[in-house]
C-alpha cells in the first residue's frame, strides 16, 4: 500500500511560514514501518537458522523461480543457463535482487 503521507519517497513537504520556505521532513510512518520490518528481518532470520540447510535452499529457490516468473520483464531461461553453468555467484547475485 502506498504512503499517503509522503508518496512512498520517505519525506515530504512542508511550509515553513517563520523562514518562508519549504521545509523537507522525514515521514515518521514511513521510518517506523522500515524499523518495524527491520525488526521482523531480524527475529526471523534467527528463527530460520534453525532449519536445515536443504529446507532453506528449497525455500530460496522457489522464491527466486517465482518472482523471475512474475517479472514480465525477467526470464526462468536466465535461470536455466545458471544452474546448467553451475554460476553459483549469479544465482546468489539472483537471490539477492529479489530479497530486496
Ligand atoms: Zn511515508
Amino acid at each position: 500500500m502506498k504512503c499517503n503521507i509522503c508518496n512512498d519517497t520517505g519525506w515530504y513537504e512542508l511550509p515553513n511560514h517563520r523562514l518562508e520556505c519549504m521545509e523537507r521532513i522525514q515521514c515518521m510512518d514511513c521510518l517506523l514501518q522500515q524499523q518495524y520490518k527491520d525488526t521482523l528481518k531480524e527475529d526471523l532470520t534467527k528463527l530460520f537458522s534453525n532449519a536445515s540447510h536443504q529446507k532453506l535452499a528449497q525455500i530460496v529457490a522457489e522464491l527466486v523461480i517465482n518472482s523471475v516468473d512474475r517479472n514480465e520483464h525477467d526470464d526462468l531461461d536466465r535461470i536455466n543457463t545458471i544452474i546448467q553453468t553451475k554460476n553459483m555467484i549469479s544465482a546468489i547475485q539472483l537471490g539477492v535482487v529479489y530479497s530486496q
